[in-house]
């Protein structure tokens, strides 16, 4: 699939373009097409009340503020903010919220995330209800007096579930009601929630923006001055900020967003139909499967399904069959890059995760969730044949 959902020409360059060239393209200073990585902590003065731009670099870094830029501009976004991981940078938009403050979270999301809002910002008084955000009902039902966010993550981690964001918009303007979508999955070049109306997007950018499993980072972006103000102002307060070597990291990795995601896709189809028709197999999670339920969603809002597949076995030995045979595909966490990888959610990456919670979103123990990556797709067909026996 091509991507044929490109924002207007007078707003902004194609995004392939945009993912190769950033935002200012090259170094105005020297003229150097790579970015430079300014590994600098402090920056001169030239006499009091003067300043480059640049002061000190949990404040401002030229490096830091390319990719920045960079990632605002790939969501066609005016404001981005970069942070160290994904975590902080989540973390960072919770703050946005006071206690007494109601937040609806998509129920099936990255363990992370849901243990930011269980066991960190719960006890401050932060009041959150995980709810199955791809029925709306479910949204109207739970929205009370003191609402104030949505956060939703689409497709969902790992259950592949898909959120209707033009109905949740529609919903949360009438409100006044912040939404918030974790981008991770898709990324802005199969989807671009703030052109869809959402107030702010999150990024765990050690995923596909990153792309080689080699760098952690997180990106907050926003349309809205204020927010993005109160985000700078709690990045330069708290101090999780990306370093300049890991902002060219991923600088350098955005450069082929296009042509991996395209890639990983391709693959990922493939995948998808080999394993819906493997025995051992019970079910298949791909939202670019057409059975899928979301699988007009994403077609009418997003311009392309990304890479993540999760799937069913018949039973838990198939499972460790499986996670100790793989030898192209490798059993890790983390997702994205350039590798492809398997893990285990249920004692994985959601592990702290009630059962009873884990058991209604319908992750059991032999749920595996696979990251396609960019090899060969011969080579990864015969692996998992050989893995799932
Ligand atoms: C990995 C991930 C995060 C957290 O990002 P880190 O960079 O690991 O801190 C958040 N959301 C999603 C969807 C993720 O996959």
């Amino acid at each position: 699939m091509t991507n044929t959902n490109v924002v207007s020409k007078s707003k902004q360059k194609s995004i392939e373009t945009v993912a190769v060239h950033g935002s200012k393209g090259y170094d105005p200073l020297t003229g150097a097409i790579s970015y430079p990585i300014y590994q600098s902590a402090t920056f001169k003065h030239e006499g009091l009340h003067q300043s480059t731009g640049y002061d000190y670099a949990r404040l401002q870094n030229p490096t830091r503020e390319e990719v920045e830029n960079t990632v605002a501009k790939l969501e066609n976004a005016e404001f981005g903010v970069a942070f160290s991981t994904g975590n902080a940078a989540v973390t960072a938009v919770l703050s946005l919220f006071k206690k007494g403050d109601h937040v609806i979270v998509s129920d099936d999301l990255y363990g992370g995330t849901y243990r930011l809002f269980e066991e960190i910002y719960s006890p401050y008084g932060i009041e959150h209800n995980f709810v199955d955000t791809t029925e709306i009902d479910n949204i109207l039902d739970t929205i009370k007096e003191n609402t104030r966010g949505i956060f939703i993550e689409t497709p969902s981690n790992p259950m592949m579930k898909v959120t209707d964001l033009k109905r949740v918009v529609e919903i949360a303007k009438e409100r006044n009601i912040v939404v918030i979508v974790d981008n991770t999955f898709l990324t802005p070049y199969f989807f671009r929630p703030i052109e869809l109306g959402a107030d702010i997007v999150v990024h765990s950018g050690t995923k596909y923006l990153g792309g080689h499993n080699d760098t952690l980072a997180g990106f907050v972006v926003t349309n809205s001055e204020k927010t993005n103000e109160r985000i700078r102002f709690y990045q330069k307060s708290t101090g999780a900020t990306l370093a300049p070597f890991d902002s060219w990291l991923i600088l350098r990795g955005i450069k082929t967003l296009h042509v991996r995601m395209e890639y990983c896709q391709r693959n990922a189809i493939t995948l998808a139909k080999f394993l819906e028709n493997h025995p051992n197999v019970t079910d298949v999670f791909y939202v670019g499967l057409p059975n899928h339920k979301g699988y007009s969603i994403i077609k009418e809002q997003a311009s392309g399904f990304g890479a993540m597949i999760s799937f069913k076995v018949k039973n838990v030995s198939i499972v460790e069959k499986v996670l100790s045979s793989v030898k192209v595909i490798t059993f890790a966490e983390s997702l994205g890059g350039v590798e492809s990888l398997i893990t285990y959610p249920h004692t994985q990456t959601h592990s702290e995760m009630p059962e009873e919670f884990k058991r209604k979103l319908g992750l059991d123990d032999h749920t595996l969730r696979l990251s396609v990556g960019i090899e060969h797709i011969d080579d990864l067909l015969i692996d998992l044949e050989n893995a799932l026996g």
